[in-house]
């Protein structure tokens, strides 16, 4: 695959399924065979850097566009107050428009809609990419986007980190999804070649992971299933609607004090318990991965 890029998206409809787990070790494994770059692109809570045990680097700020009104040319017509969808253009009880930064989305609508162009751009960090060296296995870089506290506009910091990690030259970009199916989520597995959806045998794992299950089917992604904390619970029915839509279960992870172990201590599985039996199910995985990657 020399000169091509593929992305690879890890992704699971619900949170603390064990998804930045199996992105972390497929990251080592496969940085030993291709030049990868791991997206961490879970901007309300990334945390791929803890559980590979390395600290954050070369910060860049995530700006959108804010805007201003220019009150002199203002005619308190309320027009833009009419046209943002978001409630972020208040129009006060005397006529004059207000904007609430935490609400807006930057779509420029008010600006576009002013009559009089009293309205004009500005800009506000909505949070930040970083670019880290990782070096486990044989090396890459870790992307990462982080969204601020109390910012909601998370598809504009996704964008960011991954057009940072796109910006790269990797053959491999391994992408860690946010959990659920919101447009975060369609923006970072937008491209993908192949979406590894990680999910858990509880009642509630199924429901999201048929959520999930959409979502690629929707966009025309092939997909597989990994069952995290296998054995914890019955799988008949995750199979199931596996099979309705196409897909196949081809890894298996049993929940194990070893998994939770390296968790903590920062270092994958793969390195920390090389002979562990969970170990050997993701270089399994890894193997499967590459005939496709090829
Ligand atoms: S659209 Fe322009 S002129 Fe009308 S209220 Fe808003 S800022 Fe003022
Ligand atoms: S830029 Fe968009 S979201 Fe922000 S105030 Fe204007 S219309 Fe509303």
């Amino acid at each position: 695959m020399e000169g091509e890029r593929m992305i690879v998206s890890v992704s699971g409809g619900k949170g603390g399924t064990g998804k930045s787990t199996v992105a972390v070790n497929l990251a080592v494994l496969l940085s030993r065979g291709y030049d990868l770059v791991l997206a961490d692109l879970d901007v309300e809570d990334p945390n791929d850097h803890i559980l590979l045990g390395v600290e954050l680097e070369n910060e860049e700020p995530v700006n959108i566009m804010l805007p201003f009104v220019d009150y002199d040319k203002c005619t308190k017509c309320g027009i833009c107050g009419k046209v943002c969808d978001t409630g972020a253009m208040l129009i006060s009880p005397d006529g004059l428009p207000y904007v609430i930064p935490r609400l807006c989305s930057g779509c420029r609508a008010c600006l576009f809609a002013c009559p009089t162009n009293a309205i004009v751009e500005g800009k506000r960090t909505i949070g930040y990419t970083y670019d880290t060296e990782v070096k486990l296995g044989d090396g890459f870089r870790l992307i990462t986007g982080m969204l601020r506290e109390g910012e909601e506009h998370t598809p504009p910091a996704v964008l960011a980190a991954k057009e940072r990690a796109l910006s790269t030259r990797a053959e491999i970009h391994l992408v860690d999804t946010s959990a659920g199916t919101s447009n975060s989520v369609a923006t970072a597995i937008d491209g993908s070649r192949l979406v590894i959806a990680v999910t858990e045998p509880t009642p509630l794992g199924l429901h999201d992971l048929e959520l999930i299950l959409q979502l690629t089917q929707s966009m025309n992604i092939e997909t597989w299933v990994v069952m995290n904390r296998a054995g914890l619970g019955p799988e008949d029915r995750h199979e199931k609607v596996v099979k309705e839509y196409g897909s196949e279960i081809v890894a298996r992870i049993p929940y194990s004090r070893d998994v939770v172990e390296s968790y903590v201590r920062g270092v994958p599985i793969v390195l920390s318990k090389y002979h562990s039996k969970e170990a050997e199910i993701f270089r399994d995985l890894v193997s499967k991965l590459m005939e496709v990657l090829g």
